[in-house]
């Protein structure tokens, strides 16, 4: 910053004769000056007679967005899920070493979650190089601008991660263009490692109602899923698939109305039996036999008509009929070998 300077006074004590008290007296001027200038607050740094002194702490100076104090982690304000992924990238690169990091799991399977169960920092002994913020691929890890901390217990500096958690809304507000630039990247991230984020784990400590909330809406959800995944009643075979009860009993149930509306008496009461065509033809031949038989023999019965051409649906039918012309031939011919 360039702070011009004010009159400079100068005494060039070779020029003329000083009379008896002379410097004296200008040496108390410019003391007096600065004295009556104290009372004037000055509004910027050009004016040199004044005061530069910020009332602090009624008065703050603005911070600059790229001011670091101490790192705070963030939280989505939407979903209170932490940024965090427990990767340790900040803990490696920590010149002192005061991060300490415990990664999530899984309850069930044991596996590795993306979050942070447990994230400490000591800040007594952290330096502000925020190293830790410029290496997390994640943008969770911030810079505060909070500068009052001093204490005399040194422990409470031992932060944990329920009181390093800021929410989103607040970097934003405190650094609005340096969010801005990440902001995309971060919440991309996030969504992801919200998808493999059992039950709530990774949820901000501090946000209990929503915690709460979260594991009655993950209740309901699992109690709603063995309804929806129950088969759907009276679904449509597959050609291939195998029968189910139902489908079996319908079929039964329309092979029956056929059957009445031909006259024909129902099948016995067994599931039904679609004879294949080679069946069909054995069962034409029987029938032809069993007609020739019976011509030979002389019979009254009448010969069993022999179809045309039998359909597969008629199969059985014909089948029946065969059966039934070779009994009756049978019994012609041992009337005639009776006779
Ligand atoms: S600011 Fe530096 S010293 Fe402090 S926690 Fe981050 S990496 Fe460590
Ligand atoms: S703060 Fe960032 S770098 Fe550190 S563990 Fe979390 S995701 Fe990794």
């Amino acid at each position: 910053m360039d702070i011009p300077r004010g009159n400079i006074i100068v005494m060039d004590r070779r020029r003329g004769k000083l009379r008896v008290g002379q410097g004296l007296i200008q040496g108390l001027k410019v003391v007096w000056d600065h004295w009556a200038g104290s009372f004037h607050k000055n509004e910027n740094f050009s004016q040199i007679h004044g005061t530069f002194t910020v009332e602090y702490p009624d008065e703050r100076l603005p911070l600059p967005q790229t001011y670091r104090n101490m790192p705070v982690l963030l939280y989505d304000d939407e979903s209170g899920h932490e940024l965090c992924t427990g990767c340790y990238q900040c803990q490696r690169i920590c010149p002192p070493q005061v991060i300490h990091i415990t990664q999530a799991k899984d309850p069930v399977t044991g596996k590795m979650v993306p979050a942070a169960t447990e994230f400490i920092i000591e800040y007594d002994a952290c330096m502000s190089c925020g190293f830790c913020a410029e290496v997390c691929p994640f943008d969770s890890i911030k810079m505060d601008h909070v500068y009052e901390l001093s204490t005399a217990d040194r422990v409470s500096l031992t932060m944990r991660k329920a009181q390093l958690n800021r929410p989103i809304s607040y970097y934003a507000s405190i650094a609005p263009d340096l969010w801005a630039e990440v902001q995309a990247g971060a919440m991309k991230k996030l969504q992801g490692s919200i998808k493999r984020r059992p039950d709530v784990i990774g949820l901000a400590a501090v946000l209990t109602e929503k915690i709460k909330a979260r594991r009655l809406e993950l209740a309901a959800a699992a109690a709603a899923a063995p309804a929806a995944a129950a088969p759907a009643p009276a679904a449509p075979a597959a050609p291939a698939a195998k029968l189910t009860p139902e489908e079996k009993a319908a079929k039964l149930a329309a092979m029956k109305a056929t059957n009445a509306n031909k006259g024909v008496a129902a099948p016995p009461a067994k599931a039904p039996v679609e004879l294949s065509p080679a069946d069909a033809k054995a069962a034409k031949l029987a029938a032809i036999k069993a007609a020739n038989a019976a011509k030979q023999a002389g019979a009254a019965a009448p010969p069993a008509e022999v179809p045309a051409e039998l359909p597969p649906t008629d199969a059985k039918a014909a089948k029946l009929a065969a059966i039934k012309a070779a009994n009756a031939a049978k019994k012609a011919a041992e009337q005639g070998n009776s006779e």
